[in-house]
């Protein structure tokens, strides 16, 4: 079969590339070793998101009395049934994107995909059964998967990746996550809520290091306050998991300190999926693990393009999909702007959530910004206090020159579906007044956007 495009992958940067190329008037194949989704619908995003609902809701239950509700008896968690409720979104997800390949008339090749020559991809299926596709423009979105270090080795059992741990066949009572950036915190957080006694351990000084400093040392007053163990500054030696518990050597700042806990979950980032893929065969050329590619995610090779996980940039989904969207657009011969990474939003789903995009207030110093910063807490904000949400608040950056918004950095309820705010003022250039005059709905946590922009000019009402 001869197609325009293939995609070799089917995560969110795949299959949107792929939708996006029938859309275009290409005919358009995926090849998938596993299942529809990739890692974001099957692994990653989506299950953590419902393993953190049933979270959500265990806590609402705890603190229903605040908002006036007795409830009798006490409320349980059937581990089983939250693991199993998570299972079941992530598969009506996959199935949400088989239908889509189908509506969009792409055909999904099932199998492990590799490059074979100019055009050409061969696909070994399950059963063994090698066959060979040709296309004009073939699009690499293989994704990644749980980094491993040597000292951190995965058993899957005792010491894990996040696979396992979205997947426990029971709740553990002790865990010990090694890495705070937002898949760690993450977990963490769920283990917590639901009654597990979770130690993070982070090399870095802050946790979710890549946030602003201040949300950071939030989020450590907050998950600190919730009962979970923080070591920070340190470093994880060895695991021994020769006893019913493993031990867990860590490295501080004051010594060495023994841990114990059922699990460890290693949560230091992702290693890429380039083996056996034919890049060498090909000539492709990749660095550290990422495949080398131009603004339109063309590899050097002519025919070739690469997206994701793989390519350098943040390994987010939304990333994925917006290159998976960009490439598309540059074969189809559309005008389309290379993506700006400086305008990516990044959240963490813990409680409080976690948002951001842009400059930190350190990153906008480095550039040798002049800068204005206003901050809102939500304990000023009317919804917040409604909701029983009091906690965080919403930072912003502008450049005192120009009123040009550098940035925003969120901690607290609900900031996950607040960000997408300030992407769009900053893509479309608007200044700290414009955000002022912008009229914001009474009462939402949103107002908190336009009170902290206020703030930076002097001109903040409701502190
Ligand atoms: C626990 C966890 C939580 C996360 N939460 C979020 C979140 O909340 N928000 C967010 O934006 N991001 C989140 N991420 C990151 C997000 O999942 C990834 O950035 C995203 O999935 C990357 O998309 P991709 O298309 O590059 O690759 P992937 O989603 O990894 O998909 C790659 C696909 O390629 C397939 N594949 C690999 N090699 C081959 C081959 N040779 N032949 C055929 N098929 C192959 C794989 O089976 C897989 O299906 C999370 C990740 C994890 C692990």
């Amino acid at each position: 079969m001869n197609y325009d495009v293939i995609v070799i992958g089917s995560g969110p940067g795949g299959y949107v590339a792929a939708i996006r190329a029938s859309q275009l008037g290409l005919k358009t194949a995926v090849v998938e070793r596993e299942s529809l989704g990739g890692i974001c619908l099957n692994w990653g995003c989506i299950p953590t998101k419902a393993l953190l609902k049933s979270a959500q809701v265990f806590e609402y239950l705890n603190h229903a009395a605040d908002y006036g509700i007795t409830i009798e008896g006490q409320g349980v968690v059937d581990f089983g049934a939250v693991i199993k409720r998570s299972r079941g979104v992530a598969d009506g997800m996959s199935k949400g994107v088989q239908f889509l390949m189908k509506k969009n008339k792409i055909d999904v090749i099932y199998g492990f995909g590799k490059l074979k020559g100019k055009g050409t991809v061969e696909v070994k299926a399950a059963d063994g059964t090698v066959a060979e596709h040709q296309a004009k423009h073939i699009i690499l979105a293989t994704g990644g998967r749980s980094r491993e270090l040597p000292n951190l080795k995965q058993d899957g059992v005792k010491v894990i990746g996040y696979r396992q741990a979205m997947n426990l066949p029971k709740q553990p009572k002790s865990i010990v996550v090694v890495g705070s950036g937002a898949i760690g915190i993450e977990f963490a957080y769920f283990y917590n809520s639901i009654g597990t006694k979770v130690t993070v351990v982070e090399f870095l000084g802050d946790i979710v290091p890549l946030e602003d400093e201040e949300v950071s040392k939030q989020l450590n007053r907050s998950l600190k306050k919730q009962g979970i163990n923080i070591m920070t500054n340190s470093t994880v030696e060895s695991v021994d998991t020769s006893g019913e518990l493993c031990k867990v050597s860590v490295k501080t700042a004051t010594g060495v300190e023994i841990l114990e806990a059922e699990v460890v979950l290693s949560a230091i980032g992702i290693s890429t999926n380039l083996e056996g893929i034919g890049l060498e065969e090909t000539g492709v050329k990749f660095d550290k693990g990422k495949v080398l590619v131009d603004d339109y995610y063309r590899t050097n090779v002519e025919g070739i393009y690469a997206i994701g996980d793989i390519v350098k940039g943040q390994a987010l989904a939304h990333v994925a999909s917006a290159e998976g969207i960009t490439c598309v657009e540059k074969i189809a011969g559309l005008h389309v702007d290379p993506i700006n990474y400086n305008n990516i939003p990044g959240c963490t789903y813990c409680s409080p959530e976690v948002a951001s995009v842009g400059y930190t207030e350190k990153a906008a110093r480095e550039a040798g910004y002049e800068i204005k910063i206003g901050k809102f807490p939500f304990s000023a904000s009317g919804k917040a206090s409604a909701a029983g949400a009091k906690e965080g608040f919403v930072k912003v950056i502008f450049d005192a020159k120009y009123g040009e918004f550098l940035g925003a950095h969120m901690i607290g309820f609900n900031v996950t579906e607040m960000i997408a705010e300030v992407v769009t003022a900053r893509k479309l250039e608007t200044t700290g007044h414009d955000v002022i005059k912008t009229i914001h709905p009474h009462p939402t946590m949103s107002e908190a956007i336009m009170e902290a922009a206020a703030d930076a000019y002097g001109e903040v009402i409701h502190l």
